[in-house]
Order: structure tokens, then C-alpha cells, then sequence
């Protein structure tokens, strides 16, 4: 038997918001990505707790993508099911997102980025979760062979549709993303939002982009638009559960499909970086989790740092990052020092 969920009355007490951009819609600083710990081979008992504990401490913004799962679209089945026991109550509380971009069926319409691929993911994304619409609509990465003018066309129409309310891009570099603002703008239908990788591991979105003559931190600051920043822990990388071996349950131990972290991703190097980073953060009172989502946070232009969770416990522990996102200069010097 599942017990009846009421949400805890003090949620908003519990979360800090940012403003996207320049735009209407404001974001928890902490969101929950479905990547990975959502699909079929995982504990739905787990998962549930997972999304509960989010909105219990104000986490207002669940991150999806048609190929999450494992198998890919298994996370939006699973999502909508607990969605439809637990939270429709809330629906007007929440933002849900979903993208397009990545393989997901065979032929020349199950990927990239035609009108025809994006239009028909999104229409079988609802399906999955049965919702009438999302709240943020992806393109999940550029696609070199479509025009960017149908991509962008095509997210404008999903919002035209009603499907989408606001729609967002990810993965693009600087001068794309760039063009994709430019082209968006001029249909009437604003970019809300870039999702980016960043962490203290990969530091890509602050290197200037030679065509666009900025970083892509830069081109969204200077155009409005938001910036939610995926895999902020490099997928668990930047925690200390990796510096004593490889424990079987983590995302390594477990040898997950479809770009996730295996054991190639822990060389020597990085481990002594992840070593020497740890000891600050036990000297900031943090974990090693708490220090990489506060070092992100202390970013004004990062609008949520968009994390996974395998446990609510885990949640929890990256959502007390909150309580310090400030470093003096001589941590950040240090930490510069470590990364070199
Ligand atoms: P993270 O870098 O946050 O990694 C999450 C993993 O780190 C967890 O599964 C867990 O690993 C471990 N972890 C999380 N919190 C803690 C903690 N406090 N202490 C110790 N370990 C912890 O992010 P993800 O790579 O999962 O990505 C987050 C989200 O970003 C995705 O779910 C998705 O929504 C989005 N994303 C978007 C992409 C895009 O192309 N737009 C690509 C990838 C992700 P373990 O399982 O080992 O316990």
C-alpha cells in the first residue's frame, strides 16, 4: 500500500528561486534531472521518495528528455505514473521539461532535428507522461544538417500548439546558441533557457567561442536568457564515494548505458584533483557534492544547477549546499590551483 502524499506546507521555505533570464518564469536553484535512476531497472519505491522529498523541499522543476531511462522513454512513463498517483493536485506548481534531439526510434524522423522528428517527440513525450502539455520544450542538441530556422520554427510552433509553454536549447556552442536567441526572437517565441554541461570538471561554457567573440555565459547574459547546468557533480565524479574504489551500486558500479560515467572516467588525475577538493569542502563544513553545486550557485547568471539523485538521502545532502554558496578569494584561488 502507498500512503497518501500531502507535500510538506513549509516547501517554499525550504528552496531559494532564481529569475531565467529575463523572463517571467522563475526556477528552484537546485532542480532534479530523470536521466538516470528513472528507468526500468530501477526502484520505483525509490524513485517516488525521490520526487517526493524534491517538492517537499520546494524543488518545483523535474527534468526529463524523450530517451531517458534506460530503455529511452521509460523515465516519462515512469514519471507520469507517479505523476498521476502523486502530484496532479500540483500540476500548476510545477515546471516539467522534456527534449527532443537524441536517437529514439529508427528511420530518418527518430533524431536531429527536423519539424517532423520535434513535433512528433514532443506529441509522444505527453502520451507517455499523459500530459496535456510541458512547461519547457527542448531542442536536446544542434543538428548540423537541418536549418537552424526549422528547428527553431518547429519550437515555435509547439508553443503555438499550447504543447509547450516556454522552450529552451542544450548542447548548443556559444555562436548556435547565439543564432538560435537571434532566430527565436524574431518569431515571437523567446529562448527561456540554454542547458549546458558544466562543473568544476568541465569548465567549457566560460572559454571564449572564437565566432561568437564571447563564452556562452556571456551570450546568454547579454540576451536574457537563462542557464541551467547539467551533470554539476560529473555525474557523481565530484562527490568523495569514487576516492576509496568503486562501490557496486554507484553509477559506475552499476555499468550504465548511453554516455554514463564508467570507470574510464576515474583516472588518476582527476582522483587526486576530486582528493585535494574534498579536503577544502570538509574545511567549508561541506561534502565534496555540497562544494561543487555552491561553487556553480555562486554564479548569479546560473539559473538552477540541475542534479541526479539515486537515494533522497543523496537529494538532501545536495540540496544543504544551499546553506553556503559564497567563497572567500582565497578558497576560490585554491580551488583554481587544484583544477589547473
Ligand atoms: P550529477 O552530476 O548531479 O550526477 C548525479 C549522480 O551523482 C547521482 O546519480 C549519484 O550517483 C551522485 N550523487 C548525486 N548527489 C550526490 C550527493 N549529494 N552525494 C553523493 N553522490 C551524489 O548529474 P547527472 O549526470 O545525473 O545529470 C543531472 C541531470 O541533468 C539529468 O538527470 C538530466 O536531467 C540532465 N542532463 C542533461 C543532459 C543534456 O544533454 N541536456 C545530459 C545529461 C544530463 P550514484 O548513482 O552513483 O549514486
Amino acid at each position: 500500500m502507498i500512503m497518501a502524499y500531502t507535500p510538506a506546507e513549509d516547501r517554499y521555505k525550504k528552496m531559494q528561486y532564481r529569475r531565467s533570464g529575463k523572463s517571467g518564469l522563475q526556477l528552484p536553484a537546485i532542480s532534479l534531472g530523470l536521466w538516470q535512476n528513472f528507468g526500468e531497472a530501477d526502484d520505483m519505491n525509490v524513485y517516488r521518495q525521490t520526487l517526493r522529498t524534491a517538492f517537499d523541499n520546494g524543488i518545483t522543476h523535474f527534468d526529463l528528455a524523450n530517451n531517458y531511462g534506460p530503455p529511452g522513454g521509460s523515465a516519462e512513463i515512469n514519471f507520469g505514473k507517479i505523476f498521476h498517483e502523486d502530484f496532479t493536485a500540483y500540476r500548476d506548481e510545477l515546471i516539467i521539461s522534456t527534449k527532443a534531439g537524441y536517437y529514439m526510434w529508427p528511420g530518418p524522423y527518430g533524431e536531429w532535428g527536423s519539424k517532423k522528428y520535434l513535433v512528433s517527440s514532443l506529441d509522444q513525450s505527453l502520451k507517455r507522461m499523459g500530459l496535456e502539455y510541458v512547461d519547457i520544450f527542448y531542442h536536446h542538441r544542434p543538428d548540423p544538417n537541418t536549418p537552424l530556422e526549422e528547428s527553431m520554427a518547429a519550437l515555435d510552433l509547439i508553443v503555438r500548439q499550447g504543447k509547450a509553454l516556454y522552450v529552451g536549447i542544450s548542447n548548443y556552442p556559444a555562436d548556435k546558441a547565439a543564432e538560435a536567441i537571434k532566430i527565436l526572437k524574431q518569431l515571437g517565441t523567446p529562448c527561456l533557457i540554454h542547458q549546458p554541461r558544466y562543473s568544476m570538471l568541465d569548465r567549457w561554457v566560460e572559454k571564449k567561442d572564437t565566432s561568437a567573440k564571447k563564452n556562452l555565459l556571456e551570450v546568454l547574459d547579454a540576451n536574457g536568457v537563462g542557464c541551467i547546468v547539467f551533470s554539476p557533480l560529473a555525474q557523481g565524479l565530484l562527490t568523495d564515494k569514487y576516492l576509496k574504489g568503486i562501490p557496486a551500486d554507484s553509477r559506475v558500479g552499476r555499468k550504465l548505458p548511453n554516455g554514463a560515467l564508467t570507470e574510464n572516467g576515474l583516472d588518476t588525475t582527476v582522483l587526486k584533483k576530486v582528493t585535494a577538493l574534498n579536503e577544502l569542502a570538509l574545511q567549508r563544513n561541506q561534502t565534496m557534492a555540497q562544494m561543487a553545486i555552491a561553487w556553480l550557485l555562486k554564479d548569479k547568471r546560473i539559473t538552477s544547477v540541475l542534479v541526479g539523485a539515486s537515494s533522497s538521502k543523496q537529494l538532501l545532502n545536495s540540496i544543504a549546499s544551499l546553506g553556503d554558496i559564497s567563497f572567500s578569494a582565497e578558497e576560490l584561488k585554491k580551488i583554481e590551483k587544484i583544477l589547473k
